[in-house]
C-alpha cells in the first residue's frame, strides 16, 4: 500500500509534508518549517510522528523543529553532509543509502545547488520524491551554495525517475514561475494550460503542489533545456544543456 502524503502549508508560503505508512501506522515528517501546523495534522489523521526528514539546512525547512519533537520524540534524518549546521541527527543520509518509513523503502538522492548538502529521498513503490527546494513546481530553488551546473545534474537526476513520480516540493512559488516560464516558452500549449490550473488552484486557496514529474518535464523551464523556444529565448540555439539551464536560472534571478 502507498504512503499516504499530506501538504501542511507552514508559515507564509513553505510546505512540510507528513508521509504516513498505513501497513506500519508509521509517519515521518518531511521539513519542520514551524510545529503548530504540523502538530494539528498530525491530530486530525490521529497519527504520531516516529521519524522527521531534513531536506537541507535553512531555517524555513528546520525551525520548527525543537517544538514538534517536545510532543512527538521522532528520530531525526538528514544529510550526513550537513551534520555540522542541522540540529542533532540520529540518522546521517549519504547518496545511495536507503530511508524508510515503515514497510515503505526511499533512495536517497544528493540534489546539491539550493544548498550544498540539500537531498531528495524517492520512495519508488509510492511513486513519491521529496524535492523542497531543489525540484519545485515549474521551478528550481535559488542557488545560494552551489553551481548552475552542480543545480542541473541534481535535477537530471530527478528528471529521470518515472513521470508518474508525485513531487513534493518545498514552497507556494508556482504563480511568480509560471509568470517567469510563460515569457521564455510562450508557445507551450502545456505550460498554458497549467497556467490555468495553477491560476484557478491559487484563487480556490488549494496548494499547487505536490505536482507530477510528467507535468514538471513538459512545462518546468529548468528541465527544458532542449526545448527550442527556450534556447531561441536565451540566445543559446545550440549551447550544451548545462549552459541553458544556467542562463535560464540567471534570467529567472533578474525576473
Ligand atoms: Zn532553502
Ligand atoms: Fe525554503
Amino acid at each position: 500500500m502507498p504512503l499516504q502524503i499530506v501538504t501542511v502549508p507552514c508559515l507564509k508560503d513553505n510546505y512540510a509534508y507528513l508521509a504516513h505508512d498505513p501497513v506500519t501506522g508509521v509517519t515521518c515528517v518531511v521539513d519542520v518549517p514551524e510545529p503548530q501546523p504540523i502538530l494539528d495534522a498530525l491530530a486530525a489523521h490521529g497519527w504520531k510522528a516516529d521519524l522527521v526528514l531534513l531536506t537541507h539546512h535553512h531555517w524555513d525547512h528546520v525551525d520548527g523543529l525543537p517544538g514538534l519533537l517536545a510532543e512527538h520524540p521522532a528520530k531525526v534524518a538528514g544529510a550526513a553532509a550537513d551534520a555540522h549546521r542541522l540540529p542533532k541527527l540520529d540518522i546521517a543520509l549519504t547518496e545511495g543509502d536507503s530511508f524508510a518509513i515503515g514497510a515503505e523503502t526511499g533512495a536517497v538522492i544528493d540534489v546539491s545547488g539550493h544548498t550544498l548538502g540539500h537531498i531528495a529521498v524517492h520512495f519508488p513503490a509510492s511513486a513519491v520524491v521529496f524535492t523542497a527546494d531543489s525540484l519545485m513546481a515549474m521551478g528550481c530553488g535559488r542557488l545560494f551554495e552551489g553551481t548552475p551546473a552542480q543545480m542541473h545534474e541534481s535535477l537530471q537526476k530527478l528528471a529521470t525517475l518515472p513521470p508518474e513520480t508525485l513531487v513534493c516540493s518545498g514552497h507556494e512559488y508556482t504563480e511568480s514561475n509560471v509568470r517567469f516560464a510563460l515569457t521564455i516558452e510562450p508557445g507551450n500549449p502545456a505550460l498554458q494550460a497549467r497556467a490555468a490550473k495553477v491560476a484557478k488552484a491559487r484563487t480556490e486557496g488549494r496548494p499547487t503542489v505536490p505536482s507530477s514529474l510528467a507535468d514538471e518535464l513538459a512545462t518546468n523551464p529548468f528541465l527544458r533545456a532542449q526545448s527550442p523556444e527556450i534556447r531561441a529565448a536565451m540566445g543559446l540555439p545550440n549551447a550544451p544543456d548545462a549552459v541553458v539551464f544556467t542562463a535560464v536560472r540567471a534570467a529567472k534571478d533578474r525576473f
